[in-house]
């Protein structure tokens, strides 16, 4: 019998936070073993309930759900992002210029398949979410990856930027707030990233699922608020906003210079019908969550249960010797450094299984978001502040042996 091999297409595709490690993860949990997860940002399983309201809604509607809609999206949830962007200062986006997916994940997905050609490139930052970078790869494009600098907020370099551009550079991906780092960016630097983007014919991609995460009372732009000379296609959803991960629920939109890009757009929309149509039943969540109480802001308020959470961890990771990181102004996440001179790691997916075996807490390995050295790791901050104690602890101790070796 012939072995049946996976595609060619696959050959560079990786996606790490769901790959091996946590694959032992539950090997170890069948075997009866209780494992803290510190490695997926999925509210509900941390008890991060999604809006009452919301769910009543999809309920509610779930008898009128068993048909096919139109491709890009129901009309009055279109309605209701049109109504979002206009919030955000975006202008000129029509119901027309959204497209509603099976969450942002299908979408990005899609919008790498309609761009690129063999060999096309794709500024994509490093550390990075990594299914930029699978998508980037699965549509036959090359990720370039540029620095987000940790010594500098973790902020894309733009000097990186530049030199990372050729003559096969098609788009930027921006991810603000971003997943792993934590990091929000400043207007000045969005707007010193549009202009790189002029003055290179670049699309500009901007990741926003995180974009009502917040922290310490600071706000969010939308880069697409800020020019209308260039495209921009931006995603949101209910995933993290709503805390509704699994509804499968997210959004696209293209603005700015859509005139440049009706071919673009004709792809996109090809893409949309072959799919037929997102999962309905979460589409009429999409208006009610919109427009309805933010309940993340009780969330992320200094006494909210996330910006607690947020902040014993980032506490807790900095007492340990040989850990520092910048903490996080938005999102679930934080993006630690080992100093390689204490924790001298070859292979950080390695260093990541052994915690998890000895210690029974799952991360994510740095190289797993496209960092190139073995000295990072992902935390995600959704256990409750007594599994949160008790899985950096635990951390702490590996840590502590670990330099003893
Ligand atoms: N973009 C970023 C930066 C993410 O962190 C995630 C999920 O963790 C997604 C997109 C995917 O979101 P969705 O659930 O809408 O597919």
């Amino acid at each position: 019998m012939t072995t049946i091999l996976k595609s060619n297409k696959l050959q560079n595709v990786c996606y790490e936070i769901r790959g091996p490690v946590p694959e032992r993860a539950r090997q170890m949990e069948e075997e009866g073993q209780r494992i803290i997860k510190l490695n997926i940002g999925n509210l509900a399983s941390f008890g991060f309930d999604a809006p009452e309201e919301v769910v009543q809604d999809m309920i509610r509607n779930l008898p009128n759900s068993a048909g096919y809609v139109d491709s890009k999206g129901l009309f009055q949830a279109r309605k209701a992002v049109m109504h979002y962007t206009q919030s955000k200062n975006i202008s000129d986006v029509t119901v027309d210029d959204i497209y509603i997916g099976n969450g942002a994940s299908e979408l990005i997905v899609m919008a790498m398949q309609g761009l690129l050609n063999d060999g096309d490139e794709v500024l994509v930052p490093m550390p990075d979410y990594p299914l930029w970078t699978a998508a980037v790869s699965l549509a036959g494009g090359t990720p370039r990856h540029y620095l987000c600098d940790e010594a500098n907020e973790w902020y894309p370099s733009l000097e990186d930027i530049r030199s990372k551009i050729s003559a096969k550079t098609k788009a930027i991906v921006i991810i603000n707030p971003n997943n792993p780092t934590g990091a929000l960016y400043p207007d000045s630097l969005l707007k010193d990233i549009i202009q790189i983007a002029r003055e290179n014919n670049l699309i500009i991609y901007a990741d926003e699922i995180y974009d009502k995460v917040l922290y310490d009372g600071v706000t969010h732009t939308s880069i697409a608020s800020l020019a209308n000379d260039i495209l921009f296609v931006t995603f949101n959803g209910l995933s993290k906003n709503y805390r509704a991960c699994g509804f499968r629920a997210g959004w696209m939109f293209v603005s700015g210079n859509k005139k440049i890009a009706k071919d673009y757009i004709e792809g996109l929309n090809i893409l949309a019908t072959m799919r037929l149509c997102a999962n309905v039943p979460a589409q009429y969540a999409i208006q009610t969550a919109l427009g309805g109480y933010q309940s993340i802001n009780d969330l992320v308020k200094p006494t909210g249960r996330l910006a607690k959470q947020r902040d014993l961890a980032y506490k807790l990771l900095t007492e340990i010797p040989g850990v520092s990181c910048v903490k996080p102004r938005a999102a679930l996440y934080m993006f630690p450094k080992l100093d390689p001179a204490i924790y001298p790691i070859s292979d950080d997916q390695q260093f990541i299984l052994e915690l998890l075996q000895e210690e029974k807490v799952l991360l994510v390995q740095g190289t797993g978001f496209n960092w190139q050295q073995p000295d990072h790791f992902r935390v995600v901050f959704l256990p409750n502040v007594d599994d949160l104690t008790d899985a950096i602890a635990r951390i702490a101790r590996f840590l502590e042996n670990y330099r003893k070796r």
